[in-house]
């Protein structure tokens, strides 16, 4: 299975700062040396054409160009930077790359040891989060799968269980059916006004592992419901580590057992239907690093046990992403 990085573009040290700008650093080098199975690779940068299929021009250039009014700045919570502006455009090259892996090259999961900055709006950024990977990477599948002959537009699942909304990526496909946004998150948590997504799961402070998995059942069974008429052909999955009960910015009291079931069901469901999927880490800000990291290893075996397993017959029938169903 292949991983792709953001974290060889080091950004500037800012003391006092909660984000873990070394985490992915941490998780992997941890890859590296205890799942050799897992093929690491920088992400290539998004052009500034691929960033506006989900992004207006107007703030991909003030990004770029570094032109961010101070309270843009202030909204996404890191100060600018070269090095800011060029790791956000290789993260969304990262789930690009691990997209056309998972669904071109049929290899069923794909991972981006960071991504998921599902608080990135079309005209702003926010809350850690400059670009949303996802809803560029789910917009240029489309085409690509397009292009490539498929007939029907591709539809997309996001199930993001990072424990903020996914606002972002909710009110970036707000009136756009071919792409499914779940999520399930902390309901007294960032963003103090959520958007409307396609279901959105608010879960009380304290959710225990118990409460929390049985709230994810009901919500996929519900997905599944409404898109029965239209099954998706490709997930993507923000497998955030900050529901954990010794994260600093979630709300929520789950253990690593919990997260770790948490995966295996979501991974367990998208086998059962053969639908590839895309692996984003999104957040996590444990208290203690190695916490978090993890975490998020836990979520790297289990995506390269599914890539182990996801069968011959549907690599050789998705070969080519055409596949119509
Ligand atoms: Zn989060």
């Amino acid at each position: 299975v292949r991983g792709f990085y953001s974290d060889h573009i080091e950004l500037p040290a800012v003391p006092g700062l909660r984000y873990p700008a070394s985490k992915q650093r941490a998780l992997r080098e941890a890859a590296r040396l205890r799942l050799p199975g897992v093929r690491l690779l920088p992400g290539p940068l998004a052009s500034e054409g691929e960033l506006a299929l989900a992004h207006d021009p107007a703030w991909i250039a003030a990004v770029v160009e570094g032109t961010l009014s101070a309270g843009a700045r202030r909204e996404i919570g890191l100060p600018w930077s070269p090095a800011l502006a060029e790791r956000s455009r290789c993260s969304v090259g990262a789930t690009i790359a691990a997209a056309r892996a998972s669904l071109f090259d049929a290899e069923g999961v794909a991972v981006n040891l960071a991504g998921g900055s599902h608080h990135a709006h079309a005209h702003k950024g926010s809350g850690y989060c400059v670009f949303n990977d996802v809803a560029v990477a789910a917009r240029l599948m489309q085409a690509e799968a397009h292009r490539r002959g498929r007939r029907t537009l591709l539809q997309v699942l996001v199930i993001d269980l990072d424990v903020h909304q996914g606002n972002g990526t909710a009110s970036i496909f707000r009136h756009d059916d071919s792409v499914f946004t779940l999520s399930l998150h902390a309901a007294h948590n960032f963003p103090a006004r959520k958007e409307a997504g396609d279901l959105d799961i608010a879960l009380p402070d304290g959710c225990d592992d118990d409460t929390y998995l049985l709230a994810l059942d009901a919500a996929l069974a519900e997905a599944w419901g409404r898109l029965a008429l239209r099954p998706p052909a490709l997930a993507f999955y923000l497998a955030g580590a900050d529901p954990h009960r010794d994260d600093q910015l979630g709300r929520l009291a789950l253990g690593a057992e919990g997260l770790r079931e948490r995966d295996r069901r979501v991974f367990a469901a998208l086998a059962e239907r053969h639908i590839p999927v895309v692996v984003a880490m999104a957040g996590g800000y444990g208290r203690e690093l190695g916490t978090t990291v993890a975490i998020h290893f836990e979520t790297l075996v289990l995506a390269f046990e599914q890539w182990q397993s996801w069968p011959r017959s549907s690599r050789r029938s998705a070969a080519d992403g055409t596949i119509d169903r």
